[in-house]
């Protein structure tokens, strides 16, 4: 193995693509911010029973993808797999269920660590944004959540995406349901963990991705048919808020989605240019969460979105997201006095909020317009000797080619107005 190797399931963003990350994480975060959400940051490891509690013994993501250590001082902890669990664990830790403003509206950007079978859109290293409403039930609530993640996608340019919906009743209903479908699936042809699976969670059966399994619940008793009137009310009013909101939707009852925490409004964002890994995001309503921690009955609701599957997303539609240059001016020394006096220039344009860099290590003019030009500068500031000794800089428009002397005592006004 190479030194020079980031580890398997990993990759590292390197410029020139990661300024589309940083712009997506930007995208998803922007909505969220304008709609009273507070950021929000925790530790990239928790103690291992959150996430058992927290986001179910029976799913993939605890038994099979979680990276678990034990501490030199014996602590069991896990790099986080998703961020929910972490974000709640957080809000009761800091009691800001208790500021008496419910509900609390949070947003978090960050690394998440699953150890899955890498493939294109599934890796072991990935970045989430995503958004928790925490203590209050009310459908406005889950149709504005949704409502966003659809603002921030269309903000990005992205289209082919489709938002698929469903409820997981609560804990009236959902029970009563889950009987029939423990029993429906008892008697279908599946694999030994299937079958374990069906005694411990049997609506993740539904979420099976094998085309032999699905074709054989075509049957299967319906969620929709259980749902109790409280549910199906809540349900509808979520269903109409979108619609009056103008955002597109698909009703699948399949959708359960792999963690064990959701409840009720239940919600994906998949998109159609990425092939199997097709989630771009996904959410709901988790109105049992924080008892299962050992909190309070807190009714929330939220999303995460995938920001590597959205850029994947972006390029499947062969979107380029419109990013500036970073650089405005780029300044190219001739000689050791004009290094010194430049460099001032450049400082005191950064200074005065102009970015600018520099052609640093004393090369010659030719290696150092290469350099101007692919920073991408609008301007590019060349001084010599003789320059220095009339007070001026040789200032050159990298788009018309132009150039002109101006003084140096001018070079900052200049620019400031040039660059509007
Ligand atoms: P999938 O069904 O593809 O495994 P998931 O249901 O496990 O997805 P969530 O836990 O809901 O995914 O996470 C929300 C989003 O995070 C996903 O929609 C996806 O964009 C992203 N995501 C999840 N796991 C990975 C991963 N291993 N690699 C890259 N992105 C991921
Ligand atoms: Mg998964």
């Amino acid at each position: 193995m190479s030194t020079f190797q980031a580890p398997k399931g990993t990759y590292d963003l390197t410029p020139p693509r990661s300024a589309t990350f940083l712009a997506v994480r930007e995208a998803i975060a922007a909505p969220l911010r304008d709609s009273g959400y507070g950021y929000i940051e925790t530790p990239g490891f928790e103690n291992v029973e959150l996430f058992a509690r927290g986001v179910g013994e029976s799913t993939d993501i605890v038994t099979k993808e979680m990276y678990t250590l034990t501490t030199k001082g014996g602590d069991q902890l896990a790099l986080r797999p998703e961020g929910t669990a972490s974000v709640l664990r957080a809000a009761l830790e800091a009691n800001l269920h208790k500021a008496g403003n419910l509900p609390v509206k949070l947003w978090y950007s960050g690394s998440y660590y699953r150890y899955e079978r890498p493939q294109a859109g599934r890796y072991r290293h990935f970045s989430q944004v995503g958004a928790e409403a925490i203590g209050t039930e009310d459908p406005v609530l889950d149709a504005e959540l949704i409502i966003l993640a659809d603002q921030a996608y269309r903000s990005l340019g992205l289209r082919q995406f489709r938002i698929l919906l469903n409820s997981l009743g609560d804990k009236e209903c959902r029970p009563v349901y889950r009987e029939a479908l423990q029993t429906f699936l008892r008697d279908l042809d599946l694999d030994e963990e299937t079958r374990r699976r069906i005694e411990i969670n049997p609506l993740r059966v539904l979420d099976d991705k094998r085309a032999d399994v699905q074709k054989q619940l075509t049957d299967a008793p319906k969620l929709r048919d259980y749902l109790c009137d409280a549910c199906k009310a809540y349900h509808e009013e979520v269903r109409a808020l979108l619609t009056a909101a103008g955002v597109v939707y698909e009703d699948d009852e399949k959708l359960v989605r792999g963690l064990d925490y959701y409840t009720r409004t239940t919600f994906e964002f998949v998109h159609d240019g990425l092939g199997s890994q097709s989630a771009v995001g996904g959410g709901g309503r988790y109105d049992g969460l924080s008892e299962m921690i050992g909190g309070p009955e807190l009714p929330s609701v939220g999303w995460a979105l995938g920001v590597d599957r959205t850029v994947l997303a972006l390029e499947a539609e062969g979107i380029e997201l419109d990013l500036p240059y970073t650089t405005s001016v780029y300044a190219v020394p001739l000689g050791e006095e004009a290094r010194r006096v430049l460099f001032g220039v450049v400082t005191g344009l950064r200074r005065a909020g102009i970015a600018a860099d520099f052609a640093f290590g004393g090369r010659g003019l030719k290696g150092a317009m290469k350099s101007a030009n692919r920073s991408g500068a609008r301007y590019a500031l060349v001084a010599g000797e003789r320059d220095l000794a009339e007070g001026v800089v040789q200032l050159k428009d990298m788009e018309s080619g132009e150039q002109s002397a101006v003084p140096l005592t001018e070079v900052a006004a200049e620019l400031a107005k040039r660059l509007g």
